[in-house]
């Protein structure tokens, strides 16, 4: 079957919401996707017939259970083309994963007078957690730069990375410029200096093929709800050699091997780091989403979304008060823009009520605002069903907002 036969839309009943009366144009993919009907039935599907708590049963429904999550492993690590299944740990989402890694892996492998890298346009959530690693070991946190156009400035990687760099941690794609980072090339850079890296994919991996092998990179991080599954689950991929050697970061039932009060054993991993009953049905819905994009494969999704991204860039490039925010060489996923000096909340205001989801504020990217000078922007970010209908409305409510706001 086509992309073209396979009807995208139609397999998301929410795009067919009336908002106040019109058609709702979903542009705020960047925050959490919608979710297909085939995710949804899987849930309702687990709950209705199979539901039982994995690993510990004895009984028929709890073996199921177990094994559909093992299954759902086997889909996540083939998707990223991790080496082994054990590869793949699940978490609530990025921001679980990240704070994962840098509890165990600082645990691990740092001590004070380190250093950890990141750059000047990675999210709240690939920040906050090495800066508390920092202030618990009494390290430091270095920043790599962007340029003004919005790509990184990769001329200053080199003298940033040095003897004392324990990690360097990296967006693939900035969920506010949509700059796409050449993650491969960092990774070679990095490694060349023994130094390890984690990509932050959230931004990736629902617009690309990601294939951990070919980046090379240490750890990757990424939220099963922007990839068209639904919310509390996410994954933290690792190398064997650095997950084997981490302590873990929750402690609690199926990550002991045995237990007693006079010192307890770890499990292997995954398990060390899967604490808890885990959201089993998330998982099996989290495949079942990633066996849907596979379907259509990336192949198509890249190009419509880039079709629909070089589209939106020129509509919005004709409309004289409105200045887009960055322009960096590779962009995928979003368009971040300003009209005139209007705060961005009153224009997301005006094309809501257009039908018109978008997202404003500082994306969770305060630094990367003071970087720009600004308190913030309007993001439309873009999904596998948003079409040039969408662009279309979405075009026409900001031209209204333009001529109302600007001065
Ligand atoms: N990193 C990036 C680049 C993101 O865009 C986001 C979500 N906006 C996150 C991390 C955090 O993801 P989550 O809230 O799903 O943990």
């Amino acid at each position: 079957m086509t992309p073209e036969e396979f009807d995208i839309r139609r397999h998301f009943s929410i795009l067919y919401e009336k908002i106040y009366s019109k058609p709702l144009v979903y542009l705020d993919n960047g925050a959490t996707t919608q979710k297909p009907n085939c995710v949804l039935d899987k849930m309702r599907y687990i709950y209705e017939h199979l539901n039982s708590n994995v690993h510990r049963g004895v009984h028929y429904l709890s073996n199921q259970c177990t094994d559909l999550m093992e299954e759902a492993r086997r889909v996540v690590a083939r998707h990223l083309n991790a080496r082994e299944d054990a590869e793949i740990i699940f978490t609530r989402g990025t921001t679980e994963s990240i704070n994962l890694l840098a509890f165990s892996f600082g645990e691990t492998f740092c001590k004070e007078g380190d250093e950890i890298v990141v750059t000047e346009m990675e999210h709240h959530s690939n920040i906050v957690p090495w800066q508390m690693l920092c202030q618990r070991k009494g390290m430091t946190l270095r920043v790599l730069p962007i340029l003004d156009n919005g790509d990184l400035d990769l001329a200053q990687l080199d003298t940033l990375l040095n003897e004392r760099t324990k990690i360097l941690c990296v967006t693939h794609v900035s969920n506010v410029l949509g700059t796409v980072n050449p993650v491969k090339d960092i990774v070679a850079k990095a490694h060349a200096k023994n130094i390890p890296v984690l990509v932050d994919g959230a931004q990736s991996v629902p617009h690309m093929a990601v294939d951990v092998q070919d980046i090379d990179c240490d750890f990757l991080a990424f939220s099963g709800h922007k990839v068209y599954a639904p919310t509390g689950i996410g994954v933290l991929y690792g190398k064997r050699e650095y997950l084997d050697k981490m302590v873990p970061y929750h402690g609690g039932g199926e990550m002991i091997e045995k237990v007693s009060f006079s010192g307890t054993t770890y499990n292997v991993i995954p398990f060390k780091f899967e604490a808890g009953t885990p959201n089993y049905v998330g998982v099996i819905a989290l495949a079942e989403a990633l066996k849907f994009v596979d379907q259509i494969g990336f192949q198509y999704i890249e190009a419509h979304e880039q079709v629909l991204i070089q589209y939106t860039l020129g509509q919005l490039q004709k409309l004289v008060n409105v200045t887009i925010i960055g322009n960096p060489q590779k962009r995928s996923g979003a368009i971040s823009f300003m009209i005139d000096n209007a705060h961005p909340y009153d224009v997301g205001m005006i094309l809501d009520k257009s039908g018109v989801a978008v997202r404003t504020g500082h994306h969770c990217a305060q630094p990367l605002m003071e970087r720009l000078g600004i308190p913030g922007t309007v993001r439309a970010s873009f999904g596998i069903y948003n079409d040039k209908l969408d662009i279309d409305q979405f075009v026409k409510a900001v031209r209204v907002a333009a001529n109302m706001l600007s001065k």
